[in-house]
């Protein structure tokens, strides 16, 4: 299939590039999975516009509809190779489709660290979160327990005390800068140094048992553990991620290689949908710009 602007990735990113590059009336493909979107199964409740909260998988539906009504044509499958061909691009989709485009937009988003202990899945949803700033709201005047050594566990630990009752933040070596950490601890968090061995609850969140064997009694926990980004693709394309895996672009979310843009959680915090939504239009207009500039 040949195409002027294949965007990798369907979350929220991905979706806005596709609708700012299709209005440019440029052809668009969009490929990925929503269901695998950060923002899949996720309550929003911080977004410009929507009162309340709403199921982020009915936003990516509605987008994604929207991008169809402009004339994206959308393959919800995985990309697993990918390369720079010259003046053009080629991307291998799961099941042996090449796609052949003037300009590629990276929508991968990041992958968690995962802390692998029991409960850590099942109760995914259900009182564990990997993101604070997104679920603090769901926490007012209840205990939760933050998990992490670095600075995001000490940033959502002293965010979480302006909700939450009674906050722990429990660590194996701290790796956080001083300052947010006396921010932390004078901000009445309290510090546990131990390990989390299991999460315990049925229908949601009840405790933790610790390494020794204790349980702290717990309504919701926060795994911030920092991210892994899927910057492979990247790589593919010979885009150079940063050391922590995610992408530098400019103003107008280019890369340091012609035709190829970045938008998203992949180009580095806040993981917010509002920051990928801004970006995936900057990047969307930016690359239907490139690909129009080629044909003069
Ligand atoms: C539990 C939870 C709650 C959250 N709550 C909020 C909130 O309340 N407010 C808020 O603003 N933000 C919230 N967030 C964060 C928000 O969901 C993300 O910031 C946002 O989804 C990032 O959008 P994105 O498009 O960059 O990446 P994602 O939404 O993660 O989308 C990435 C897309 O890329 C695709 N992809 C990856 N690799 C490939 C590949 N090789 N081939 C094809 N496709 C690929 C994925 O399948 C996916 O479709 C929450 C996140 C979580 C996990």
């Amino acid at each position: 299939m040949d195409c002027d602007v294949a965007i990798i990735g369907c979350g929220p990113a991905g979706i806005q590039a596709a609708i700012h590059a299709a209005r440019r009336k440029v052809s668009v493909v969009l490929i990925g999975k929503p269901g695998n979107s950060a923002m899949y199964g996720a309550r929003i409740e911080n977004y410009f516009g929507i009162p309340g909260a709403m199921n982020g998988d009915m936003i990516l539906k509605n987008g994604m509809s929207q991008a169809k009504i402009f004339g994206c044509k959308i393959l919800e499958k995985n990309i697993i190779s990918a390369s720079n061909e010259g003046p053009s691009f080629m991307l291998t989709t799961e099941d042996d489709e090449d796609i052949h485009a003037k300009s590629v937009i990276i929508a991968t988003g990041i992958s968690r660290k995962e802390l692998n202990v029991p409960g850590e899945k099942t109760l995914y949803g259900k009182g564990v979160s990997f993101c604070a700033v997104c679920d603090c709201g769901f926490y007012r005047g209840k205990t939760v327990l933050i998990i992490g050594d670095e600075t995001e566990a000490a940033v959502s630990a002293e965010l979480m005390t302006r909700y939450a009752s009674k906050v722990y933040w429990v660590y194996r070596t701290i790796n956080a800068s001083q300052n947010v950490v006396v921010k932390a601890s004078n901000a009445g968090v309290e510090m546990i140094n131990s390990d989390v061995k299991s999460i315990i609850g049925s229908e949601k969140v009840e405790s933790v048992i610790l390494e020794d064997g204790s349980t702290i009694q717990t309504d919701g926990v926060f795994i911030e553990l920092g991210a892994k980004s899927s910057a492979d693709i990247a790589m593919d394309l010979d885009v150079i991620p940063r050391t922590d895996d995610t992408i530098k672009v400019d103003d107008g979310c280019a890369t340091d290689v012609p035709g190829v843009f970045a938008c998203g959680d992949v180009t580095g915090k806040p993981w917010q949908v509002a920051r990928a939504v801004g970006q995936g239009c900057v990047a969307g207009t930016s690359a239907a710009e490139y690909v129009k500039g080629l044909q003069q």
